[in-house]
């Protein structure tokens, strides 16, 4: 038995998993006769290969085994729950994490594992990436370093959108690391189904930065790569979607130009699109409708107590004021806002802005006056 558990180890070194299942199923057959409770490390290590294999019955079906032969095991449990997990069976996956976790008091991952099933069974995924920290770091060559530390700088964020069952999202204004993005979301068992471009500029969107940094012949990785790779759909405000195509290369085929008042569904999680000209003709907000609270994805329309800049040739002062005093300020004042930059924070509200900050209302006379009208 034990050569044949060490030879089905040694497969899995290699990944060479096929091998790995018929070696701990010839050390399950020769160690028959032991204890049970000796061969719930086979059975583990067997549903974990299965697992690798994406031959999720099988898989299950060890973890139950394991967990039969040794039910006070930790491990045991947590082996099924990743199996049902990837089958799916959510259910099932949040209960076995659970005595997983209660078996191993201690174990932070576990009580992860055990929040992510809760997540699925809620049906809506969201994460907020911070470039510097959730991307663009580890750089592999010497480009990247210089990518990489731009995007640190500009404290980009990016957001991952989507239905926790499904396990599909958007990803919000893909920028700077599309290797990275593409990782974190694969490490979360999600397919990228789309990508959404809050307005055209490259730290959003990839492609040429701006004078003088184009001098340096640099293309900064988004969502060009996400179209013409991963054959994503780029959902951008029609005003804005000329520029992408263009500046950032965007395949014409790629582009879903959007409307104000758009509505995109990635499973059962809704996203409004908000048009919000001002910063670029463009620029457009996304908002997911939740129970508790909204969620508006803000781009850099609104920031914690300020707004995007109005000083590029491309802003217009005069529509901000309106998409921001009208629009933007009409949202149920629970509503969360998450701004396209860490300037200050991870998230502000409406009603915070609508006190301290740029929703405060203003006479429109006195707002364009302060930006140099
Ligand atoms: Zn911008």
């Amino acid at each position: 038995m034990e050569a044949f558990k060490e030879k089905g180890n040694e497969a899995v070194r290699r990944n060479d998993y096929r091998a790995a299942v018929d070696f701990y199923l010839r050390a399950i057959e020769a160690g028959r006769d032991l204890p049970a409770q000796e061969l719930a490390p086979l059975h583990s290590n067997c549903s974990f290969a299965y697992l690798k294999l994406n031959e999720l019955a099988e898989a299950v079906s060890q973890a139950e085994n394991a967990v039969a032969a040794k039910p006070d095991w930790s491990k045991s449990h947590f082996r099924l729950g990743e199996a049902l997990f990837m089958s799916g069976n959510y259910e099932g996956a949040e209960k076995a994490y659970a005595r997983a976790s209660e078996l191993a008091v201690e174990d932070q991952t576990l009580k992860k594992k055990v929040a992510l099933a809760r997540e699925a069974l809620s049906g809506f995924y969201f994460r907020q990436l911070l470039a510097g920290r959730d991307f663009a770091v580890n750089a592999g060559n010497i480009i990247e370093r210089q990518i990489f530390s731009s995007a640190k700088q500009m404290q980009n964020y990016v957001y991952l959108i989507g239905d926790a069952r499904t396990r599909e999202a958007v990803v919000v204004d893909a920028a700077w690391d599309v290797k990275g993005i593409r990782s974190f979301a694969a490490g979360e068992n999600m397919r990228l189904v789309g990508a959404v471009v809050t307005h055209y500029h490259f730290d959003h969107t990839g492609g040429t930065p701006p004078p003088p940094f184009d001098q340096l012949g640099i293309k900064v990785p988004g969502v060009r790569e996400l179209a013409v790779e991963d054959k994503l759909p780029v959902y951008v405000n029609r005003n804005d979607a000329t520029t992408v195509m263009n500046s950032n290369g965007v395949p014409s085929e790629n582009l879903t130009p959007l409307d104000d008042c758009a509505e995109v569904s990635i499973g059962s999680v809704k996203l409004k699109f908000i048009h919000t000209p001002g910063h670029t003709p463009g620029s457009q907000c996304v908002l997911i409708e939740r129970p508790e609270r909204g969620i508006l994805i803000s781009g850099d329309t609104l920031f914690i107590g300020s707004c995007g800049r109005l000083d590029l040739p491309d802003c217009n002062a005069k529509a901000m004021y309106t998409s921001l005093q009208e629009k933007i300020a009409a949202l149920p004042t629970t509503t969360r806002v998450y701004p396209g930059h860490d300037y200050g924070g991870p998230y502000t509200t409406i009603a915070r802005e609508k006190e301290q900050g740029f929703l405060k209302p203003m006479e429109e006379g006195k707002w364009l006056r302060m930006h140099g009208h």
